[in-house]
């Protein structure tokens, strides 16, 4: 992915795709002192941008660094990035990590650095998959307790059981998997928030251990105004035999079906197939 055309943000200055580089003795790569944001542009527009910088600077300030660069800064980064990658329809990816200015679990005397690359990304899920369902496998990994991580930042250190958990259902033949977290309880995707429909509510997993996603809030308020009545809760896996439909959220993934996750089958509903189509005409800027 490093050797291609191109421009990537960096430090405050576009520097050509291949030259972004940092030093093997960077603290992230050793301490996973990183924290990074993804979000779709339509149409040239990057959906909620300020939402994902504003995340972006808090992800730091739970892992104890401050990006030097403001909301709007980062803003205007992004854009310019877009811009000059000459892309419409892109995914971007910032990433502010500790630098190599020095070395040891202590990470003072490092330097905050950010990034901000784009490129054009299609479906997280291909096309068909989205809406005809993916298969969920059941992650071997759990997500850690509030007190075990800072669990609200989106810190690269949380992905380690994300990605190992996708790797474990790629190799077993599935799209993705569904994480249970420390106490057993539903959590979500490896990237993206789950939702289940029954009787016509929609019941969400309460984020007390996961990120709040900002595609998870989108979709709870393309509910509401509908007049569906969302729960937000803890929901054990006994229950997931009685809910009727399944998809996940996420600026990636954005609304994606679910047809299935471990021994429980689900059905590619209306509903969630209306709050799909809804959230594509928002982030389109269609009227829903
Ligand atoms: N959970 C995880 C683990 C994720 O990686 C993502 C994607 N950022 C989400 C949830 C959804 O977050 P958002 O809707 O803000 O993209």
């Amino acid at each position: 992915f490093d050797d291609r055309d191109g421009w990537i943000w960096f430090d405050g200055k576009l520097v050509p795709w291949r030259e972004a580089n940092v030093h093997i003795l960077t603290h992230a790569m050793h301490y996973a002192s990183s924290v990074f944001e993804g979000q779709r542009a339509y149409g040239g527009r990057i959906f909620r941008l300020s939402d994902h910088s504003r995340r972006l600077r808090r992800s730091a300030e739970l892992l104890g660094f401050e990006i030097p660069w403001s909301v709007e800064q980062i803003d205007a980064a992004c854009n310019e990035v877009l811009k000059a990658n000459g892309l419409e329809d892109a995914y971007l990816r910032p990433v502010a990590w500790r630098g190599s200015e020095s070395m040891g679990v202590n990470p003072k005397g490092t330097e905050p650095h950010l990034a901000i690359a784009c490129w054009h990304w299609g479906k997280y899920f291909d096309e068909e998959k989205q809406h005809r369902g993916i298969r969920l496998d059941i992650a071997p990994w759990r997500r850690p307790a509030p007190f075990t991580a800072p669990v609200e930042s989106k810190a690269a250190g949380l992905y380690m059981i994300a990605s190992l958990s996708k790797q474990h259902a790629d190799a077993r033949g599935y799209d993705d998997a569904l994480m249970f977290d420390w106490r057993g309880q539903v959590a979500e995707a490896t990237g993206a928030n789950a939702f289940f429909v029954r009787d016509g509510k929609l019941i969400t997993p309460t984020p007390d251990c996961f990120l709040n996603g900002i595609t998870r809030q989108t979709v709870i308020e393309l509910a509401q105004k509908r007049g569906i009545e969302v729960e937000e809760r803890a929901v054990w896996p006994e229950e997931l035999e009685s809910l009727e439909q399944m998809f996940v959220t996420g600026s990636a993934a954005e609304v994606t079906l679910v047809q299935s996750a471990g021994p429980w089958n689900f059905e590619v509903g209306d509903l969630s197939r209306q709050l799909q189509r809804d959230y594509d005409d928002l982030v389109n800027a269609r009227q829903a």
